[in-house]
């Protein structure tokens, strides 16, 4: 597809929704060719983009508007909403409050505004069989918003220390990243042996993880955190308390464990987290004002994540049906939440849709459309249960009153950063869930999973303002959240063109925020002073570099994740992480 035949982000009737340049300004994209990761690495510069004036925070209203305000209600029309300092100061009738001096107006007659969207279960990668972009991370975060999804919940992974993640929250805060509010759990927390490392993750990570954890006593987590992987093993209680200590103490908003055995496309002889252990993670996350969530595969995963005490999952069991209702009861009566992540178990989304085309490039469609590509991740889709069973067991969870909040998964193959909310929200209709509820378990229900129901999630006084403005009523047809036609978060109106693929000629590469975090003294640093060889990696020839970038690792989620490079003389060093640093460093 020409970029010219993209399809233009709307801007609505003709405000200026592109005001806000410095806290919104083009996120970049590369072309993940080898000269531009070269070129990044030794790219000293660092120029973020200008934070924003206080004075553009002089106030923004929204008149004309019907509200549905996340909580259930019906919408209320001729609505006018008051946002100051980013947040939400009143709501009120057309007419019901003086519109305040200074502050930028916008018409909504006649359309629908409501809360910025959330996504419960994010990973940093955009899942295309490709090298690791080096801007990968801010590429995810722009789409995330540029699709209306204001707030995320990462689930560790790629990126997702507890380091990495209060460095994403610092820079967005600095008005340097275009992003939604980044909530995080750190690294998650599993057991040497199993999933993600042992069953999606290519061999070299393996051995590199197994390294670690031979040089780590048990009464310590053994986190990949030099592997550029938010993962940590607990081989004790004693060091999986240790682990949730130092995920409270950095602030993180939730635990996540990985209770995983099989069976699954991945295997069926994988050690399972206790419920002990679970139970001594639930307990000591519980002093630290923490709640635990747990990725699950299969129904008696889930059955151990619920009597260890965790507050839910990011997964519905999807190889196997629930046995019966009464597990759904049981679950219901504790309150345990489920994000079912749908989009990650349903068919592939139509590559070509105008929607996805908006942020998703020629070179990742191309490359995620391939034949062999395809045949390595069917079996995420074929290994289980047949998807309608998938959705049966969700609509069951639900009329059995269990809170369901939108999760995707994004980051692996398929799952698309923002777009898949759309998808997820429309699979939760079809799982049973009124339009209303669908939106509900993006909204308030999202916010209620981290106890963070103060701060977003209604369109109520005092939440954050994060506002979507959309042409059409969501009501009538859940797809109707694609008619988004303005985002607004923490009261900033976001140049979603900047964020989109939309205009020819615009520049395909703006390297400055990933050379900033290369340079930082913590990642950058350590990681250009690091040899190779003394981090257990192999050496190529250039001209080798793309065939062995694309070489047909089996790991279809997340090959593309785990490799980069380096010049060195004449040759390239292939990283096998994202980020390498020195084990000190990263203690
Ligand atoms: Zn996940």
């Amino acid at each position: 597809m020409q970029a010219g035949k993209l399809r233009r982000p709307q801007t609505g009737d003709g405000h200026d929704f592109r005001g806000h340049r410095g806290q919104l300004a083009a996120p970049g994209r590369t072309t993940s060719t080898v000269a531009m990761v070269l070129l990044l690495v030794f790219t000293p510069s660092c120029r973020p983009p200008e934070p924003e004036p206080a004075a553009a925070q002089a106030g923004l209203v929204i008149t004309g508007a019907n509200v549905i305000d996340g909580t259930g209600a019906p919408p209320r029309p001729e609505t006018s909403i008051f946002v100051r300092d980013g947040r939400i100061a009143a709501v009120t009738p057309d007419g019901g409050l003086s519109l305040p001096e200074g502050a930028t107006v916008i018409d909504a007659t006649g359309k629908f505004v409501i809360p910025g969207l959330a996504d419960m279960h994010v990973h940093f990668g955009l899942g295309a069989p490709l090298p690791r972009q080096p801007d990968e991370t801010e590429q995810v975060l722009a789409r995330e918003l540029y699709y209306g999804i204001t707030t995320i919940l990462q689930l560790g992974a790629t990126d997702g220390s507890t380091e990495s993640i209060r460095a994403l929250r610092e820079r967005r805060a600095a008005g340097a990243l275009p992003a939604p509010f980044i909530y995080g759990t750190g690294g998650h927390l599993t057991l040497q042996g199993t999933h993600p490392v042992y069953t999606v993750f290519p061999p070299a990570v393996r051995e590199a993880a197994d390294r670690l954890a031979a040089a780590t006593p048990m009464s310590e987590p053994v986190d990949l955190y030099t592997l550029g992987l938010g993962i940590s093993f607990v081989r004790t209680e004693e060091a999986a308390r240790s682990a949730v200590r130092e995920r409270a103490a950095g602030g993180m908003d939730a635990i996540k464990i990985t209770v995983e055995s099989g069976p699954t496309s991945f295997g069926d002889d994988h050690p399972q987290m206790s419920v002990e252990m679970i139970r001594a993670i639930v307990d000591e996350a519980t002093r630290h004002g923490l709640r635990v969530f747990a990725h699950v595969s299969s129904p008696d995963e889930l059955e151990a994540a619920l009597e260890g005490g965790a507050a839910g999952v990011v997964h519905a069991p999807q190889n196997e049906p629930l046995p019966d209702a009464s597990v759904a009861e049981r679950m219901a009566a504790a309150g345990f939440i489920v994000a079912p992540t749908l989009s990650l178990f349903a068919d592939p989304p139509d590559l070509d849709d105008p929607f996805l085309r908006a942020t998703v490039s020629e070179e990742e469609v191309a490359a995620l459309a391939e034949p062999g590509f395809v045949e390595r991740v069917r079996p995420r889709w074929e290994c289980c249960a047949p998807f309608d069973d998938l959705l049966a067991s969700v609509g069951l969870l639900h009329a059995r009153g269990v809170p369901l909040v939108v999760g995707t998964d994004t980051g692996n193959a398929y799952v698309f950063p923002g777009y898949s909310v759309h998808r997820e929200l429309e699979l939760l209709v079809r799982a049973g869930l009124t339009p209303m509820e669908a939106l509900e378990a993006a909204t308030r229900g999202a916010a209620e999973m981290i106890g963070a129901e103060e701060e977003f999630g209604i369109i109520q006084p005092g939440r954050r303002a994060d506002l979507l403005i959309l042409g059409a009523n969501p009501l009538d047809d859940i797809r109707n959240t694609r008619s988004l036609e303005a985002v607004i978060v923490e009261g900033r109106v976001v140049d979603r063109a900047a964020l989109s693929l939309q205009e020819a000629g615009h520049p395909a590469v703006a390297s400055e925020p990933a050379a900033a975090d290369r340079a930082s003294p913590s990642i950058g640093e350590a990681w250009r002073a690091a040899a190779p060889e003394d981090l257990g990696l192999r050496r190529a020839p250039l001209a080798e570099l793309t065939e062995l970038l694309r070489a047909g690792e089996p790991y279809p989620s997340v090959h593309a994740v785990c490799y980069e490079v380096r010049a060195v003389g004449s040759e390239v060093a292939v990283f096998e992480s994202e980020r390498v640093r020195s084990r000190q460093g990263g203690r």
